[in-house]
């Protein structure tokens, strides 16, 4: 963790895959200035140039199961000691687990700093597999698009940066299926850690990307943390 003299904001997007996490992250960084910290694709990083983390981390990446807690702490971590966190970070698909949030807990309570807010998106599993199967992202920024309900102005090109779309080769129907259940099963008992935190905000992701982010903003004001 950066040495910092102010108390750094740190906020976690939950929700299952296709819930708009990162859509939703990305209008965050520019509203609350921080940068975004996702875990997918810091792993799909170490996939592309070929580390050891990245050839580890593959097999599980393609199956759709989560990446062992012990690889994916180390690796959060090491991100989150560089200079750009150091007013703090938006926790995209970060943690996914009972052990990373507690790593996570006590990584911040080493500082005397805390999670501020968790943002649950909310979308049921018939509409995570319809949103996932028509899903866009860009390859240089993050951005996220949606063939049908959130196109980009021009297809194939992103709208923040002008790069690149891609589709995520996980993206793919069966891996789709396991990566849900892999949510309900690992990640969704997160919401009860937060809410017993007092930390949970529920936020209804099937409503449309401008609604979302008019109930995160009322969320956020809520907590006192404005930009
Ligand atoms: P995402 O882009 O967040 O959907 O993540 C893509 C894949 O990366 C997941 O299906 C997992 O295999 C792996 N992954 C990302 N974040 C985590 C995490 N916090 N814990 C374990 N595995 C993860």
């Amino acid at each position: 963790m950066p040495d910092t003299i102010f108390t750094p904001t740190y906020l976690i997007l939950l929700g299952g895959p296709g819930a708009g996490k990162g859509t939703q992250a990305q209008w965050l960084m520019v509203y609350l200035g921080l940068v975004r910290v996702a875990s997918g694709d810091l792993f799909r990083e170490h996939v592309r140039s070929r580390t050891e983390l990245g050839q580890s981390a593959q097999r599980y990446m393609d199956s759709g199961e989560l990446v062992p807690d012990e690889l994916t702490i180390a690796m959060v971590m090491d991100r989150l000691s560089r200079a750009d966190c150091r007013y703090g970070a938006i926790f995209d698909g970060f943690p996914r687990t009972v052990g990373q949030a507690e790593a996570l807990d006590c990584a911040l309570a080493e500082h005397g700093w805390r999670i501020a807010t968790v943002i649950d998106l909310q979308v049921p599993f018939a509409t995570l597999m319809e949103r996932l199967s028509g899903r866009w992202i860009c390859s240089v920024c993050g951005g996220t698009f949606h063939a049908t309900m959130n196109p980009p102005r021009e297809v194939g090109r992103c709208d923040f940066c002008g790069n690149a779309l891609y589709q995520r080769t996980d993206d793919k129907p069966e891996t789709v299926a396991n990566r849900i259940q892999v949510y309900m099963r690992q990640t969704a008992p997160l919401e009860l850690y937060y809410q017993q935190r007092d930390l949970l905000d529920l936020i209804d992701g099937t409503q449309s990307v401008a609604a979302v982010q008019v109930a995160i903003r009322g969320a956020l004001t809520q907590r006192r943390l404005h930009p």
